[in-house]
């Protein structure tokens, strides 16, 4: 199946089912600064909690220098409970620091300068790249990491290798909405215990790689 009928039945799919990540952006609205502290956030969270999250601290904290005037023991409180919250907390008052001394306030725009943010690795620059400055990247999630192997699309064992190989077969113009797309469907109906094969819009084109038990 072509990927772009792939990714718009992924998207049909996981909507009608109302995938947790699809109202993200309508809670944390579409600024580079409230994607990269969604982002950091979000990392082995589910999106429920990242949201609350999220929204608690941009509500407190919505620029970088509000960002950069709290204490990380103050942001750590108010980002309570999201996976390594104390990591995320240091993370995040040292990611404002930065920003304000080395990026004039603002979320940079390039992948080299993403990454040498605190706390943003390769998947987290992919996504705000993709999301916030509309850039043809793709960031690999462990959902996107699981999908694109079901699917046959890759066959690999990191979602760094996922990474390197999606960049070479995915044309430029799926590259931004294919995170988005697998992160819902993977919430959705490829979950990663028992996926939802026989109810899946793909499943017949679908080689099902590695799926032990399907419901
Ligand atoms: S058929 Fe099953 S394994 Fe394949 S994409 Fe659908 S839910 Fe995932």
């Amino acid at each position: 199946m072509e990927i772009g009928r792939m990714l718009l039945l992924m998207q049909r799919e996981s909507s009608r089912r109302g995938a947790p990540v699809l109202s993200v952006e309508s809670a944390i609205g579409r600024g580079p600064f409230a994607i990269l502290v969604f982002t950091v956030l979000s990392a082995r969270t589910r999106d429920e909690t990242t949201m609350k999250a999220g929204r608690k601290l941009l509500a407190r904290a919505p620029t970088p220098q509000g960002l950069s005037r709290l204490t990380a023991a103050q942001i750590q409180k108010l980002v309570y409970p999201v996976g390594f919250y104390k990591t995320k907390a240091r993370h995040l008052h040292a990611l404002a620091h930065k920003l304000i001394s080395e990026f004039g306030g603002r979320v940079p725009s390039s992948f080299e300068s993403l990454t040498s943010l605190p706390g943003v690795g390769r998947k987290t620059a992919n996504i705000v790249l993709a999301s916030a400055f509309g850039k043809h990247t793709i960031g690999v999630d462990t959902h996107v990491h699981r999908i694109s192997n079901r699917l046959g699309l890759v066959k690999t064992k990191s979602p760094e290798k996922t990474n390197d190989i999606l960049d070479k077969i995915i044309p430029n113009r799926y590259k931004k909405k294919l995170n988005i797309s697998m992160v819902a469907f993977g919430q959705t109906v490829c979950t990663p215990l028992h996926p939802k094969c026989s109810e899946c819009p793909l499943s017949k084109d679908c080689p099902k790689i590695g799926v032990r038990s399907s419901r």
